[in-house]
């Protein structure tokens, strides 16, 4: 996977139409219990490390202790952001797998001993009034724009929708950052063999992205888990 990629804007004149395109109804609907982790896995760096829970912070500018590079994930509400990290770390309740999505307006701080990974607030959750948007917004943008520390972004898209107006917004945002940013595409189990790199080809066009710049994942078959992880390392600058 190319990690120098940053999220590309569109400017190409189908920003509109792509924009119109609405989420899917199905929030919530393929919710269960965390996946099995198999034991550590040796190509997996995220594996042989120590990780701990920092804290819940609400505000963008919070101060964390030691100042360490910082990699935040990012995407949809329901779009698989807890079941990754809890993969990527071999931790299966590391992250909570929200029986609501879209109810958490924290950013969650995981420290991996050289670096933090950053949990931040799922967007786009269909029951969300306009206060609780705003307010979204802002921490995100907030964290997005001003954070020093911040060495990379992992954005999250499932790989069985075409983005929504949320998702396009976001990839604006990214763009805007100037940030390194990691495009995943998740539950890449939900498809068949055959399909798979057909439908990792139509998302990938759909986001103005050449196919290197994507990371296809599954935390349930582990599909392209060690490769992120791999590729997350590098990102905060260490070696792996
Ligand atoms: P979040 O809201 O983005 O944190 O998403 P969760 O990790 O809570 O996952 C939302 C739902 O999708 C849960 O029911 C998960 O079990 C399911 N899910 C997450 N990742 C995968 C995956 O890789 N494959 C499959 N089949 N389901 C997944």
């Amino acid at each position: 996977m190319r990690t120098g990629g940053r999220a590309e804007g569109g400017n190409d004149g189908t920003r509109e139409r792509r924009g119109a395109l609405r989420a899917p109804k199905d929030v919530g609907a393929d919710r269960g219990p965390p996946f099995v982790q198999p034991g550590p896995d040796p190509s997996n760096p995220l594996h042989i490390q120590p990780i701990q829970f920092v804290g819940s912070f609400p505000d963008a500018g919070v101060r964390v202790d030691p100042d360490l590079p910082e990699i935040a994930f990012i995407g949809r509400s329901n779009v698989g952001k807890s079941s990754l990290l809890n993969a990527l770390v071999g931790r299966p309740g590391l992250a909570r797998i929200s029986g609501s999505p879209g109810k958490t307006t924290l950013l969650n701080f995981y420290r991996v001993p050289g670096f933090y990974l950053v949990d931040l607030p799922g967007y786009g959750f269909a029951r969300a009034g306009k206060a609780a948007r705003a307010g979204y917004r802002k921490l995100v943008t907030g964290y997005l724009q001003t954070r020093a520390s911040l060495a990379g972004i992992v954005w999250l898209l499932d790989i069985r929708h075409q983005p929504s107006a949320d998702d396009l917004d976001m990839q604006n945002l990214l763009a805007e950052s100037g940030r390194q940013v990691l495009t995943v595409f998740t539950k890449a189990d939900k498809l068949t063999r055959s399909g798979l790199p057909v439908r990792a080809a139509e998302l990938a066009e759909a986001l103005g992205l050449q196919q290197d710049q994507i990371q296809l994942t599954s935390s349930k078959s582990r599909l392209g888990i060690s490769e992120l992880a791999t590729s997350i390392v590098a990102a905060a600058g260490e070696e792996s």
